[in-house]
């Protein structure tokens, strides 16, 4: 059941939707709607309230009959809750649901904060331009969730039940994934990034692996990632391999003492002639994804703020 990675909505298995945007890199995410009788389960909005309205304007022929009664919010990114207020202003009295750690950190970066980034002046404008330059923060009103949860909510929607699970922390401190067992589909959130780089900014790697093992264990035929095509058992096989890898290359990295962004620029370069890495897109991401690993060896660890971190990504993706 794996769709063509075009822009807009692909049903995944039996009205278990996902919508689509090319090429899944920065900022460019998939959402989903669960739809039941009389009502629908909007998982996740997009990056910013165009980008949103066009998706519900892609939906409208199916939410017509099965307004969206609640929108879960799979981790606290931008590319998966800006578009909230868009949602909420079409779906009236829209139940906004997330893991309680997951609204907890939403609003550290507000949509006002990338606003400011993208107009910046010099170099540093620049630089956040490069990766984020394509989208529309201004006047964005962050919809922060009306409803929280830890590790589980089972949700009827219209019918049909729906399992929320709390995988992280991991790629942020609250991700989780949705699970709607009656069309053996699963939609991930960025706990998968299929044909792109997975970005740990929270972990440890750990979790993020576990994650993947609970996602094998899932009696599911559709995946839907974050990012990228729609997959299956395969593409959860090959982050957990990158995961694996990464975490292993720099644990042996740091036991010999080798500063962290070296030990990036060191595995990355191997990454590159890796066969079953090496197209991923976004590959500078290995520069966060050891700290990541770092911090967790050493909790006394300094990883450099989020803007030092963008400049590495760059640099290695220059290199
Ligand atoms: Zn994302």
């Amino acid at each position: 059941m794996v769709s063509t990675f075009t822009k807009g909505v692909h049903e995944v298995g039996d009205g278990c939707h996902a919508y689509l945007q090319p090429d899944g890199g920065w900022g460019w995410s998939n959402a989903g709607l669960i739809v039941g009788d009389g009502a629908s389960l909007l998982v996740d909005t997009l990056f910013d309230l165009h980008l949103t309205a066009e998706m519900l304007d892609a939906l409208a022929p199916v939410t017509g009959a099965a307004p969206v009664q609640a929108l879960v919010n799979t981790h606290a990114n931008g590319d998966h809750c800006y578009g909230n207020s868009e949602a909420a202003r079409r779906f009236e009295g829209v139940e906004i649901v997330a893991s309680a750690a997951t609204a907890e950190e939403m609003p550290e970066v507000p949509p006002s904060m990338l606003a400011a980034l993208n107009q910046a002046p010099g170099e540093v404008g620049d630089l956040f331009r490069s990766f984020f330059g394509e989208f529309d923060f201004d006047g964005i009103e962050l919809e922060v969730p009306t409803r929280t949860f830890e590790r589980r909510l089972d949700l009827d929607v219209g019918g049909r039940s729906v399992e929320l699970i709390e995988v992280g922390p991991a790629h942020t401190r609250g991700d989780t994934i949705v699970h709607v067992p009656d069309a053996r589909a699963v939609y991930t959130g960025d706990i998968l990034f299929i044909g792109g780089t997975p970005i740990v900014w929270a972990g440890p790697l750990a979790n993020w692996i576990a994650a993947c093992d609970l996602m094998l264990g899932l009696d599911v035929d559709a995946v839907v990632p974050g990012h990228g095509p729609v997959t299956d058992r395969d593409g959860i096989v090959a982050v957990r391999d990158y995961l694996a890898l990464v975490d292993r290359e720099a644990s042996d990295r740091f036991g010999e003492g080798m500063d962290a962004f070296e030990a990036a620029r060191d595995i990355g370069a191997a990454l590159g002639v890796d066969e079953r890495f090496s197209e991923w897109g976004e590959f500078g991401r290995i520069a966060v994804n050891v700290e990541a690993v770092y911090r967790h060896l050493d909790p006394d660890h300094e990883t450099p703020d989020v803007v030092e971190q963008f400049r590495r990504m760059a640099e290695l993706e220059r290199s």
